[in-house]
C-alpha cells in the first residue's frame, strides 16, 4: 500500500512549496522580525541623541543636524513601529472578537501589540489571510529602523519590465512581488532575471 506525498502547496507568504500555510522559515523570520522591534524600537532613542548616531568606534565626530534623526523621531512616535503593529494588533482581535488593549505609552504599546501577535502567530500564520502583508510589513519595519541605527542609505530601487510589460520596482529586500497589471507572482529570482527597464529620472 502506497501513501500519498505529504500534501504541499505554495507557501502563502513567499510561494515556496510548503506543507503548513506558511513555510518553517518564514514563520521563523516573522517571530524574529516581532521580537526585534521592540528592541529596534528603543535602540532608536541612541540616534535622537546627537553624538550618539553610529554607536562605538565612531565617536568626536561633529555632528551635523542629522536628517535621519526626524526618521527616527517618526518611527518612535504613534503611529510609526507602534502604528504598524496596532494595526495588525487591532485586526487579530476584531477578528477573534477580543477586545484590544490600549496602553498609556509608545513604548507600552510596542512591547504589548509584538507580544500579542508573537503569541498568535500561529493562528495568523494558519488562518489570516493577509498574512503575506503582514510579513512584508513587519520586514520593512525592521529593515527600515536597522538601517537607521546602521546610518545607511535606503536600498536601490531596481525596476524592471513584467512579460505584460508593466514596469516593476523592488528592492534587494523584496522577496516576491505581484505584478499590479496582470497578476503575475514573481518570486526574488524571478524579478532579477526579468529585463531592467531604462533608466528614469523619477
Ligand atoms: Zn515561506
Ligand atoms: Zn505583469
Amino acid at each position: 500500500m502506497q501513501f500519498a506525498a505529504p500534501q504541499s502547496w505554495p507557501c502563502a507568504v513567499c510561494d515556496r512549496p510548503s506543507t503548513p500555510r506558511v513555510h518553517p522559515g518564514c514563520q521563523e523570520r516573522i517571530a524574529d522580525n516581532l521580537d526585534a522591534l521592540p528592541r529596534l524600537y528603543r535602540q532608536l532613542a541612541d540616534v535622537l541623541i546627537p553624538g550618539r548616531r553610529g554607536g562605538e568606534g565612531r565617536s568626536g565626530t561633529r555632528t551635523a543636524p542629522l536628517p535621519c534623526s526626524l526618521d527616527a523621531l517618526d518611527m518612535r512616535s504613534r503611529g510609526g513601529i507602534e502604528g504598524v503593529l496596532a494595526g495588525w494588533a487591532a485586526d487579530l482581535c476584531e477578528r477573534e472578537g477580543w477586545t484590544l488593549t490600549c496602553y498609556g505609552s509608545v513604548e507600552t504599546a510596542v512591547d504589548g501589540y509584538a507580544d500579542l501577535l508573537r503569541r498568535n502567530l500561529i493562528r495568523l500564520c494558519d488562518e489570516h489571510p493577509a498574512i503575506r502583508e503582514i510579513a512584508d510589513e513587519l520586514r520593512q519595519t525592521v529593515g527600515q529602523a536597522r538601517r537607521l541605527l546602521d546610518g545607511e542609505r535606503p536600498p536601490r530601487r531596481v525596476y524592471v519590465i513584467c512579460p505584460c510589460s508593466q514596469r516593476l520596482g523592488f528592492t534587494l529586500d523584496t522577496l516576491g512581488l505581484r505584478c499590479p497589471n496582470c497578476q503575475q507572482q514573481h518570486g526574488h529570482s524571478d524579478l532579477l532575471d526579468l529585463p531592467l527597464a531604462e533608466r528614469s529620472a523619477a
